[in-house]
This record gives C-alpha cells, sequence and structure tokens, in this order.
C-alpha cells in the first residue's frame, strides 16, 4: 500500500452509505424486474467431506426459487493454503512442497467418493490437476503479496468447480458464477456494492433460463484487478453482499451448528439456539465472540433489508436462527465473549471542564486506523478497548502530551445482548446480582438498548459465562 495512513483514511467512504443510489441506478440499468432470488451459502464443513456435499444437493434442488449457492473451501484448506503461502514467503519451498502433496491426495481422496461415472471422475480429476498444477508453478516463481492472494483463493475455486462437476453427473441444471467476474473490492477493502450489484445483475441477465447458480464466497478482485479474499471467514461476506445486490428473498448461511447459541458451547455446558434476532443484536453478537457468522456480513443484509437465517445443514429441519429488522422476543437473549482485548486508560486533570479533548484523543486512533470497542469516561479519565494490537506503540506516543496512560492487556469483553435489555431493571438487578464475585473492569452500558458490555480480565472469563448461563438464563 502506497497511500500514507493520513491519505486512506480522509478517502474511506463507508460503502453502505451509497445504497440508496445505487438501488435506484440499478433499476434504471436493467428496468428492474428481475426474479427474486434466494441465496444459500454452505460453510466449509458443510462441503468438507463427498458425502456431506451430496447431501446439499438435496437441499439446494428443494428450493422453489431461483438460488444462488455460494461455497467456502472444504474445511481445512484455506488454512493449508495459508500454510503454503508463508512457507513459501519463507523460502521453505520444501515444506510448501509437502503441504501441497497431503492436500493433493486429499482432494484425490475426496473425488474418489464424490463421483462414480466415469466422464465424471475425469472432468473431477482435470478439476484438481488444474489447480494443483498452478500451485506447484508458484512453487517455482518468486514470492509476491499478490501470488499469495492466488494461492488463497485456489480453496473456493476448487469446491465449486468439483460441486458442479458433482450437479453434472446428478443432471442437476445449474451455471457457475466466477466470483472473480462480479465481486470486487476498493482501494480500501470496502467491498463496491455498486459495481457488484451491476455485474451480477448483468451475468444474471445472460442466462435467464437457469435456476441454480454456483459460485465461490471469500475470493474477489481488488482496486488493482489482481485477485483477492475479503478476509478469513469472509464466504458469510460475500453471501451477504450478494444477498443485498439482487434484493434476495433471503440469505441462508448453513452450517454445522443449529444457529447462534446463547452462550458460547466450549465454554458452558448446555446452550440453546436463539430462534430471533434484530439486525443491531446479531451484529452485537456476531461481533463480540460468536463465531457462527462473520460480523461484517451483518451490514450489507440490513442495509438491503434481506433477512438472514442461520441454518444447520446436519438438521436441516432444525429453526436455526432467523435475524430480521425486527425480531420478537423481550429480555436477555445471549452472551458473547471477545478475547485478546486492550484497555487503555488516559488520565488527564486537563480533561475538567475541557471540551475536544475525547476528539483529540480518538484522531489518533483514527490516524492508525484502530477500531474502538468499548469506551467509558470519567472526569478525569477515559478508558478505551481496542483488539488490534498493530499499532499500540504508536498510539501510546501519540496519546502521551494528553495524560498518563496505563494499559491492560488480556482483557475479555463480555457482550450482554436482548430486545431493550438496558432499560428494564430486572435484567440489570440479575445480571449484576449473578456476576457479584467477579472483578469488572469498565461497564458499558446505554449505547444501545440492545446491548449491555463488561470489560474483565481474560482469566475470569470461564467463570462469569457460567455464572451467566445459570443467572441469566437458569442452564448449566
Ligand atoms: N475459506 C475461507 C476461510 O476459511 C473463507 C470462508 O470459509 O468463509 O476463511
Ligand atoms: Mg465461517
Amino acid at each position: 500500500m502506497s497511500q500514507s495512513v493520513e491519505e486512506q483514511k480522509t478517502l474511506s467512504v463507508p460503502p453502505y452509505l451509497c445504497a440508496q443510489f445505487v438501488n435506484q441506478l440499478i433499476i434504471q440499468i436493467t428496468g428492474g424486474g428481475e426474479p427474486i432470488m434466494k441465496v444459500m451459502k454452505f460453510g466449509g464443513t458443510s462441503v468438507g467431506r463427498p458425502e456431506r456435499m451430496h447431501h446439499i444437493v438435496s437441499l439446494v434442488t428443494r428450493q422453489e426459487e431461483p438460488t444462488i449457492v455460494v461455497l467456502s473451501a472444504l474445511s481445512g484448506t484455506t488454512n493449508a493454503l495459508v500454510e503454503i503461502g508463508e512457507n513459501i514467503a519463507r523460502g521453505d519451498r520444501d515444506a510448501a512442497r509437502k503441504t501441497i502433496e497431503k492436500l493433493e491426495a486429499h482432494y484425490q481422496q475426496f473425488i474418489s467418493e464424490l463421483v462414480t461415472k466415469p466422464a465424471s471422475v475425469d472432468k473431477a480429476k482435470a478439476v484438481v490437476a488444474e489447480h494443483f498444477e498452478f500451485l506447484n508453478i508458484i512453487l517455482k516463481i518468486s514470492f509476491s503479496e499478490a501470488l499469495s492472494k492466488d494461492i488463497l483463493a485456489q480453496g473456493e475455486l476448487l469446491s465449486t468447480r468439483l460441486f458442479c462437476v458433482y450437479l453434472e453427473e446428478q443432471g442437476v441444471g445449474h451455471a457457475l458464477l466466477p466470483a472473480l467476474e462480479f465481486m470486487s473490492i476498493d482501494a480500501y477493502d470496502e467491498p463496491q456494492i455498486g459495481s457488484i450489484k451491476v455485474k451480477l445483475s448483468q451475468l444474471l441477465q445472460q442466462r435467464k433460463e437457469v435456476k441454480l447458480f454456483v459460485t465461490q464466497g471469500y475470493i474477489c478482485r481488488n482496486s488493482r484487478g489482481e485477485v483477492d479474499n475479503l478476509k478469513r471467514g469472509g464466504s458469510d461476506y460475500s453471501a451477504s453482499l450478494i444477498a443485498a445486490a439482487l434484493n434476495a428473498s433471503v440469505c441462508e448461511i448453513w452450517t454445522d451448528i443449529d444457529g447462534m447459541h446463547n452462550n458460547d458451547p466450549r465454554v458452558v455446558k448446555k446452550t440453546v439456539p436463539v430462534e430471533q434476532l434484530s439486525f443491531d443484536e446479531a451484529a452485537e453478537l456476531a461481533y463480540f465472540g460468536a463465531k457462527i457468522l462473520h460480523p461484517a456480513s451483518i451490514w450489507p443484509a440490513q442495509q438491503y433489508k434481506v433477512p438472514v437465517r442461520l441454518l444447520n445443514t446436519m438438521q436441516p429441519e432444525a429453526k436455526g436462527t432467523l435475524i430480521a429488522e425486527k425480531a420478537d422476543g423481550v429480555g436477555v437473549k445471549a452472551v458473547a465473549a471477545k478475547d485478546n482485548i486492550i484497555a487503555i486508560r488516559i488520565k488527564s486533570s486537563r480533561m475538567l471542564l475541557a471540551y475536544g479533548f475525547l476528539r483529540k484523543i480518538f484522531e489518533v486512533f483514527e490516524k492508525y486506523r484502530t477500531p474502538i470497542d468499548m469506551i467509558t469516561t470519567s472526569e478525569v479519565a477515559v478508558s478505551i478497548t481496542i483488539d488490534n494490537p498493530q499499532y499500540l506503540k504508536e498510539i501510546l506516543k501519540e496519546l502521551e502530551p494528553f495524560g498518563s496512560t496505563e494499559v491492560d492487556h488480556n482483557q475479555t469483553i463480555i457482550s450482554v445482548v436482548g430486545n431493550e435489555i438496558a432499560q428494564t431493571s430486572d435484567i440489570i438487578k440479575k445480571l449484576f446480582g449473578s456476576i457479584m464475585n467477579i472483578p469488572v473492569r469498565m461497564v458499558s452500558y446505554g449505547g444501545s438498548p440492545h446491548n449491555i458490555s463488561l470489560l474483565i480480565s481474560a482469566e475470569h472469563k470461564t467463570q462469569i459465562l457460567q455464572q451467566l448461563n445459570k443467572g441469566m438464563f437458569g442452564l448449566e
């Protein structure tokens, strides 16, 4: 990146700001009247074994509406590709070669169970050969950042092409929509929703007779036209962007868990799925630790009013979680925890009765493109949390003139989310009543009616989640 941090800051425009304008433009270009589509996104574990891929064909062919299927890479693939890229970058080509060989063997085994007809077997073999030949060529050329993105893209390219080979073998009519032809990000890594909408509409117009489309999640082109991606876990984001771009009837995110749960199943014994969430509630949970949905995937669906459903591939009849503009249900719906938080306290008597103090502090974080999660203030001090330590040293240096700073590492944000919870005195009583024995470093209350956030030391995380599970939900 050649731009300075300062330039980037002043030029970036949140993509959702242009939503309405783009909608108008599309109606003018396409004349509107496109069929209502449905988006179904399947994660890595849902396509990670041949029998699972077989199974999702039965799910996607049940649909009445025209459908766009968005696929992740087979589980484990992107991790392996990251490892290959890192080894090549480090100059350890032998290690990279070994990982490539192991991955190729995995795909050979996968296709041997995926398809049976000789013509399909040949096609699947050709797909695998093509992508692994590419990886083996990369081994021989000099490494660059752009090349590493090309390596990462192989996972989704492989999964979608193999899925199409299987669809063909099953005689299911479909078309592959190459994500690299419509999904794009700008120079600040923000998706270009306007251009995505135009290109996608044009591609669909050309294939009006097709009812089932397959496309890659995660991958896109950047402002230089190179292959890039929407960051790890970004297939959800792709699905939401596609759903938004097409004003889809629904964006279904199929994973291996039956929706967003009320607590972290890795930490507490008993959790239950939350039936309904508003976008605002879901955004808090996705950001504050519920791993099931990529946090960035909320805004496109919310902005374009597309409901999102989180569903379980292994249990397709289960209700899962519906995320929509308005969600029923009152009270606390879920708690989530976000680890690796850093708290910074800035203390200064100059803050007393001063105005403009907070702005100056915020500007430091803005300059280093470091988002602030929680903030609490007193008359002479302000506490702020961040989760990205990349520019911590620089930030602390620039905060020096404002007063003394104290930094606490290894903090965890506990976010309690629900409908109007901050207004319900009973809830507050119950919440604090159930965690009285745990020291709390910060409380953020009233920022939104749906959320109360607590900052605690990471060592108390398990204990607090368990106590909240009991205190708020009556679960062990
Ligand atoms: N395959 C990518 C990853 O593992 C994208 C995704 O699955 O969402 O991060
Ligand atoms: Mg995911």
